[in-house]
């Protein structure tokens, strides 16, 4: 026997490794069962090569309890050790790597907190027993011990077959780890797409009864059969060729990865890159809608097969992590901490790859499948603005593809849209201006005036619209959005003949006066314009500017614009008959002035409460 202590440099690391990391003990289990696969793995290679000569057909990794030890087992069939290499892997470079983890990252954040290796087992176990034969031809098989202290043991054994069992004999206070619930939850977070099967305890199965008898109603008996339980799918699908794969592939792969969601993804993206760095990966895209629900459905990434996380903030653009899927890449570095991510020249690389691919991809869908990409637009269209408000290079793309949704339900990219209404649609200014609505109930009088007229009307109302209008006016300079009913429409868009009045001036001030008396003059500021006859008598706007100093306000941005009182204007149309009946002056006129201005108010939506009722009240009488 031989006894020995480990070389610690610094302090006593087993308490560190103890406390490390207090919440994620729990990652002790996938650098166990990852060395476990690596071990199989090597036999494979070594096999190849020539080095060993190995049976590697069923090269497997167990996880075994035994609830009376209280230990947990890792037992592979894989490489195995010598003693020399326990003494250099293990007392030396396992040790002197664990402990150099342990002080650099003692108070960081890692992804995945990767690297730790064979030592985190001490984060869960009071004692550590590997039991180990190597595949190599005339290898002793050999045990060694650690109870937690610096001091370890190890002699000769007896171990009929190759491979290594690490027994964890669990902790008072790490005994949640020898429940199989706790264990299989695990394994399926860490270990579900390993490379090598992954076996953990056995499930039930049905099979034919072996005496072939039929049962009562003729169909053959069968019975229950108690069969391995693997784990693991060992070849998942975006390690595969994207040219062998068909759709039903990628949605019951999808399944497998969130199999507590039944909405299906919309599309997908297989990313397969070898040079200048490892990526592979499928990207999946949900449908948003219009809402930012929290997501409970996250990219996950992987290194090599190795579940690492599924915080991929940092790594991914922010954008890009709405969508759903696997990124596997196994040279982003994961022990570094978090913050060193966003800097890292691969994880640079890798994001500016990934969301090059999804640009592609909805570019490619927009050239070829057009009607089925406008069938899908109201689903992505958040996640496209997003994008292109977060990121430069995702914008300059996404600009071609981008549509924008009319309330005739045509879908236009910004272009087509130019086209159509560069001559038709100016202001006085001559900038050509984009009208727009948030909600087709709400702003249906307007919308409905502004399609008579001819004009084009985009409906726009995802939470991003006022910073998407903003960053489209900027890129686009002679270019406005003004909502529906953020004027009269002849002065959003200048008209080519303009009608003159058929008040005078003298006429105008009285008419304003009476007006004024009727309404808070706070919150409405009166004006004329000479509108058509056959439109309405008058119209209550917002000034487009305000409203969206307000709406962005409520974001969180400007505090001066939220505190002001809502304010409208009101536009009374000189040109309609009812103006005449109103300059009168008598109380036909004052009553004929609050109905028309009262529905002006229903057409904006602003009409409530009391002054509805006394509206439903003055209307019965005026019909009565
Ligand atoms: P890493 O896996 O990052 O090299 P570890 O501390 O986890 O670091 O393991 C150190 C070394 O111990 C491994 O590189 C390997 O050589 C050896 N080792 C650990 N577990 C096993 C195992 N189950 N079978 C064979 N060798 C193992």
């Amino acid at each position: 026997m031989q006894q020995g202590t480990i070389s610690v440099q610094t302090e006593n690391i087993f308490p560190i490794i103890k406390k490390f990391l207090y919440s994620d003990h729990e990652i002790f289990l996938r650098e166990l069962v990852s060395n476990a696969v690596d071990a199989c793995q090597k036999v494979k290679s070594l096999t190849v090569s020539g080095e060993i000569n190995a049976d590697t057909s069923a090269l497997r990794v167990q996880v075994i309890t035994d609830k009376t030890a209280n230990t947990l087992t890792i037992r592979d069939n894989g490489i195995g050790m010598t003693a020399e290499e326990v003494d250099k892997y293990i007392n030396q470079i396992a040790f002197s790597g664990a402990e150099e983890f342990v002080s650099k990252y003692k108070d960081a954040q890692i992804i995945g907190h990767f690297g730790l290796g064979f030592y985190s087992a001490f984060m869960v176990a009071k004692k550590v027993e590997i039991t180990t034969l190597s595949q190599r031809t005339g290898s002793k098989a050999v045990t060694w011990s650690c109870d937690g202290s610096p001091n370890f043991e190890m002699s000769e054994t007896e171990k009929l077959t190759a491979g290594t069992d690490i027994v964890l004999h669990l902790a008072d206070d790490s005994l949640e780890f020898i429940e199989d619930s706790r264990i299989e939850e695990i394994l399926n977070k860490y270990c579900k797409f390993m490379p090598v099967e992954i076996q953990f305890g056995t499930r039930t199965d049905r099979k034919d009864d072996p005496s072939g008898e039929k049962d009562e109603n003729g169909f053959a008996k069968t019975i229950d059969v108690q069969i391995d339980n693997i784990i693991n799918n060992t070849s998942p699908l975006w390690m595969k060729k994207p040219a062998d794969l068909k759709d039903e592939d990628y949605l019951s792969f999808y399944r497998e990865l969130y199999p507590m969601t039944f909405e299906e993804p919309l599309f997908h993206i297989h990313i397969n890159v070898d040079f200048p760095f490892h990526l592979t990966g499928i990207l999946y895209f949900p449908k948003m809608k219009n809402s930012f629900e929290i997501q409970k459905n996250k990219v996950q990434l992987y290194s090599n097969q190795v579940f690492i996380t599924d915080e991929v903030k940092n790594i991914l653009p922010d954008f890009l992590t709405l969508l759903h899927g696997v990124v596997d890449s196994p040279d982003i570095p994961l022990n570094v901490s978090r913050s060193y991510l966003q800097e890292d020249a691969n994880v640079k690389k890798i994001s500016a790859h990934i969301t090059k691919k999804v640009a592609d991809k909805l570019q490619s869908m927009f050239n070829n499948e057009r009607a089925d990409f406008e069938k899908k637009w109201d689903d992505i269209n958040v996640f496209i603005q997003y994008g292109m408000l977060s990121d430069e290079k995702f914008y300059e793309k996404a600009k071609d593809f981008s549509l924008y949704k009319t309330t005739g339900d045509q879908y236009l990219t910004l272009e087509e849209t130019k086209e159509k209404i560069q001559d038709t649609q100016k202001d006085k200014s001559g900038n050509t201006i984009a009208l727009y609505a948030n909600d087709r109930h709400e702003q249906h009088a307007f919308i409905a005036a502004a399609e008579e007229r001819g004009y084009i009307v985009f409906e726009m109302n995802t939470p991003l619209t006022p910073h998407f209008i903003s960053q489209l006016e900027s890129k686009n300079p002679s270019l406005r959005f003004k909502r529906v009913d953020a004027d009269v429409l002849d002065k959003l868009i200048e008209k080519e003949n303009p009608l003159p009045s058929s008040l005078s001036e003298e006429q105008q001030k009285t008419l304003k006066s009476i007006i004024e008396g009727l309404i808070d003059t706070k919150i409405f500021n009166v004006q004329f314009e000479n509108m058509s006859p056959t439109d309405a008598p008058f119209i209550v706007t917002q000034n487009e500017f305000m409203r969206r100093m307000k709406e962005q306000s409520a974001f969180g941005g400007n505090s001066f614009y939220g505190t002001l009182p809502e304010s409208y204007t009101l536009s009374a149309n000189s040109n309609h008959p009812v103006m005449e009946k109103i300059l009168a002056g008598d109380d036909e006129g004052k009553e004929t002035a609050k109905q028309t201005i009262d529905l002006a108010l229903l057409a904006k939506g602003l009409l409530k409460g009391e002054a509805l009722t006394t509206f439903v009240k003055r209307s019965y009488t005026l019909l009565g």
